[in-house]
């Protein structure tokens, strides 16, 4: 096992804990990106703010520990999200969203945001969401399983795919083993409490790396702990990955930056000004 420390960062009026991309750990099987969310004070004047912006080549999740989350996209999609239910939109070659509060919620907002690279077979196809107001679950001694992506425990995630991954929150009341494949590489992201795997204790502001080759995870635990198993097949081609973009060249993020200056992608329907970013460094710096 493998410790790696999560960088802060601040996306709108959220503080978050980039678990991923890690220094030395780019990629967990076709994970690529991981922001744990909060906590945050909801409020009349203060929550989620996401503004309006692009993706393209990935698959965002979003799972909340708690609070409440209103999507829109460019599809036209309009979607509350609530603990325990599963937001899943595909960018392909292109999509717009908002993330924002819905308005009446008040009290505390805390989530994660995990991003899925698109394979080649996919990555330049059509944008979708996807929601699932409940997911299958399974217990086991001192865990209960929900299984948001693939297949853990014996359950199966009806959220499309599109490269052998899994996803899944453990809800971890005592000591647990959780079978894994030993052909994933996986990772665990803890939200609350703590857990102990291999002898090293880690809570949340870390993310464990695990190699392929393990049959099971053996975590222990003192407290009531929520973690986020993630894994898959090691991903088929180095990436690049920036701003809000996954591509395999610096000339497709190019495209894709000029596409949002020129208001190239369908616009989402929201109060929220739309975010922009100043362009590529590779641009004000072509040796770099
Ligand atoms: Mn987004």
């Amino acid at each position: 096992m493998e410790l790696f420390d999560s960088r802060t960062a601040q996306v709108g009026s959220m503080p978050v804990r980039r678990a991923l991309p890690a220094r030395g750990r780019r990629m967990v099987g076709a994970w690529c990106f991981a922001d744990h969310l909060g906590p945050l004070a909801v409020s009349e004047t203060g929550g989620l703010d996401i503004g309006p912006h692009p993706h393209i080549g990935l698959q965002t999740v979003t799972w909340l520990v708690d609070g409440q989350a209103l999507h829109h996209d460019s599809l036209g999609s309009e979607q509350v999200i609530r603990p325990g239910q599963l937001n899943l939109m595909t960018a392909g070659r292109g999509i717009a969203h908002a993330e924002e509060g819905t308005g009446h919620y008040r009290g505390t907002m805390q989530g994660i945001q995990l991003w899925i690279a698109q394979p080649e077979a996919t990555r330049n196809g059509e944008p979708a969401f996807e929601h699932y107001s409940s997911l299958p679950q399974r217990e086991l001694p001192g865990v209960v399983i929900t299984v948001l992506l693939g297949d853990l425990a014996g359950q199966r995630s009806l959220a499309r795919h599109d490269t052998p991954l899994v996803g899944a929150e453990l809800d971890l009341f005592h000591d647990a083993v959780v079978p894994v494949r030993p052909d994933f590489e996986h990772a665990l992201i803890v939200l609350t409490g703590a857990v102990t795997v291999d002898g090293a204790r880690f809570g949340p502001g870390q993310l464990a790396y695990f190699a392929p080759g393990r049959q099971e995870l053996v975590i222990a635990t003192g407290e009531p702990t929520r973690a986020m198993l993630i894994g898959g097949t090691p991903f088929e081609a180095p990436i690049v990955m920036w701003w809000n973009f996954v591509a395999r060249s610096r000339a497709e993020i190019d495209t894709a930056f000029d596409a949002w200056r020129a208001d190239r992608f369908d616009p989402v329907p929201s109060a929220l000004p739309r975010i922009d970013t100043p362009p590529p460094f590779w641009r004000t710096w072509p040796h770099a």
